[in-house]
């Protein structure tokens, strides 16, 4: 098989994989990553359980909006449909990070939405809405983290993770990794006192003010 598609992206794939585990927001093979390369059509995304030390260019899958795969050993993120359903819902994202990350996975796991108890919850949205929760990789999960997510960048995902999205994968993984924060930030302020949250207007001027404080990469 050929093996010439997506040489930037697949390399990406890998370094953004890498980062993912240096943050600390996934362990062993946990979470996957992929980015969409609109202009041929063509989406990269991790193989299913492969540590990411392990990973290679050679092994990270090519693949249609459909699924049909172009090149890559090894078999796709069990996570596929719901980062093609992520694709063909939101015009706007060519990048999705899925984590496991362990505090925003702790309130995944309480069915409980981040509110905006910092002002960097706007990385996703006015808050942090969860997703109900459905078996990894079901169709059932996908529709559940489409209509969830709506016009914001992330959600939680019950009983599992976090799923982030952007325009690239840099602000994919830069908002995975907010939103840990935030995540952390809540749990503490939980711990030791009643979080204060921003009002509805706060959060509608810092979400204007991102629109030329946190530019396009
Ligand atoms: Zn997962």
């Amino acid at each position: 098989m050929e093996k010439e598609y997506l040489n930037q992206e697949r390399e990406q794939i890998i370094d953004f994989g890498l980062k993912m585990l240096s943050a600390g927001l996934t362990t062993g093979s946990g979470g996957n990553l992929s980015c969409f390369n609109r202009d041929l059509g063509l989406i990269a995304i991790t193989p299913s359980g492969v540590e990411y030390p392990d990973l290679t260019p050679d092994g990270i899958i090519v693949m249609t909006p459909d699924g049909a795969l172009c090149q890559g050993e090894g078999t796709p993120s069990s996570e596929t449909g719901f980062h093609l359903a992520l694709y063909h819902a939101r015009p706007d994202v060519n990048a999705v990070v899925h984590t496991h990350s362990p505090y925003a996975t702790t309130f995944a796991c309480l069915g409980r939405e981040i509110p905006p108890v910092h002002y960097l919850v706007a990385c996703a949205g006015k808050k942090v809405s969860v997703a109900p929760y459905a078996i990894f990789g079901s169709m059932e999960l996908a529709e559940s983290i489409v209509s969830t997510l709506g016009d914001d960048n992330a959600v939680l995902m019950a009983n599992h993770g976090l799923v982030a999205v952007g325009e690239t994968l840099s602000r994919a993984f830069d908002t995975a990794g907010e939103i840990e924060l935030v995540a952390r930030i809540y749990y503490q302020s939980l711990c030791i006192g009643t979080p204060v949250t921003l009002s509805d207007h706060q959060m509608d001027n810092v979400m204007e003010k991102f629109k030329t404080y946190r530019l396009p990469q």
